[in-house]
């Protein structure tokens, strides 16, 4: 028999408007469970992972990423597939996060949530849970259908590091603006297989170290040298994410230059990912990038913010040399950028 587990984290999916204080306030899952009978009519069976107190994702931080890796590394033999519920704000981070940190993964890890509270009556909640239980549980012959960490929303697949949080109204919270929805559920839930990764094959693995000591460089007209020097002297930092505009441009101006330089010989990995949310990179293109792979900067190409970020923070924990890292950062490692 298919099992799946699920990981309950907390987010607005698991809310529930208190007639009393008129407030939103979490709850745990056996709430959850009683307001969706037809979880027991999947046909599959399903334990549930209650995760410390339930979390507002905005409180996400990288020692519940790892403690998430560890229940899906303890129970991986057991489980055919893995659900994760997770506030919508930060789900981007958590999927790319865990994309990097489970390698070689032959199962379906699927996070979702929802804009309105499960008790809500016309709220999101519930398609969304059957949905990614589905796909969670879906195979094709002995092996899982979607190896991948994805996010499923409203009606869409998606691969979890090209996703991003577009809107905090709409059902439709995310898009993947650089890669195609990996399945879409109507009437039947249509897989698009030429999409999905195939089975690695290799021995799974989990990486639990992850290093934060990163900063992000958000170039805009009019940013003054005093705050570029404040960011690129953070103490401590070993990475900076610089969102350039367009395909990876930024300012020409020497005393702008002249800080990164500094930054770059100090052993600082500066990585050029766009503002725009697509598109890639593409250095060298315009004077104003040329530069950039002069003085040492490193391309992220098409990587999302979500998917730079924690793909440094991954990559700087795994105790290699600084070329290393940048030549890692440059490489697809779980389909999450594409070079040009
Ligand atoms: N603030 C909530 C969270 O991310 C929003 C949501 O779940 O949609 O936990």
């Amino acid at each position: 028999m298919t099992r799946v587990l699920i990981i309950y984290t907390g987010g607005t999916v698991g809310m529930i408007y208190d007639e009393k204080t008129r407030a939103l306030r979490p709850i745990g899952f056996s709430e959850i469970r009683n307001s969706m009978p037809e979880l027991y009519r999947l046909g599959f069976e399903f334990m549930v992972h209650p995760f410390r107190s339930p979390l507002d994702s905005s409180n996400m931080q990288p020692d519940v990423w790892v403690e998430i890796a560890e229940t899906i590394e303890n129970t991986y033999e057991f489980y055919d597939g893995f659900v994760i519920l997770h506030g919508s704000d930060t789900m981007s981070f958590t999927a790319s996060a865990l994309s990097f940190m489970l390698e070689n993964l032959g199962k379906p890890v699927v996070l979702t949530g929802s804009q309105l509270p499960i008790g809500e009556i016309r709220t999101d909640a519930r398609e969304n849970i059957i949905t990614a239980m589905e796909i969670a549980a879906t195979r094709s012959g002995d092996k899982a259908l979607v190896p991948e960490v994805c996010i499923y929303f409203d009606y869409l697949l998606f691969r979890g590091n090209r996703t991003k949080k577009y809107n905090a109204e709409k059902f439709e919270a995310f898009y993947s603006m650089n890669y195609p929805s990996l399945a879409e559920a109507g009437i039947d839930i249509k897989f698009k297989t030429q999409y999905i990764a195939p089975q690695s094959g290799g021995p799974f693995k989990v990486h639990k170290n992850l290093d934060p000591n990163i900063t992000v460089l958000k170039i805009f007209p009019g940013i003054t040298q005093g705050t570029v020097q404040g960011i690129l002297h953070t103490p401590g930092i070993r990475g900076v994410i610089l969102e350039t505009f367009g395909s990876g441009n930024a300012s020409t101006a020497k005393w702008f230059i002249q800080c990164l330089r500094e930054a770059v010989d100090a052993g600082i990995i500066i990585l050029d990912i766009t503002q725009c949310d697509g598109g890639s990179v593409e250095m060298g293109r315009y004077e104003t990038s040329k530069y950039l792979a002069e003085i040492g900067i490193t391309s992220g190409f098409d990587m999302t913010f979500e998917a730079a970020i924690t793909k440094m923070m991954y990559l700087l924990g795994q105790g290699l040399s600084n070329p290393e890292v940048k030549a890692l950062l440059e490489t697809p490692l779980r389909g999450e950028l594409t070079r040009v």
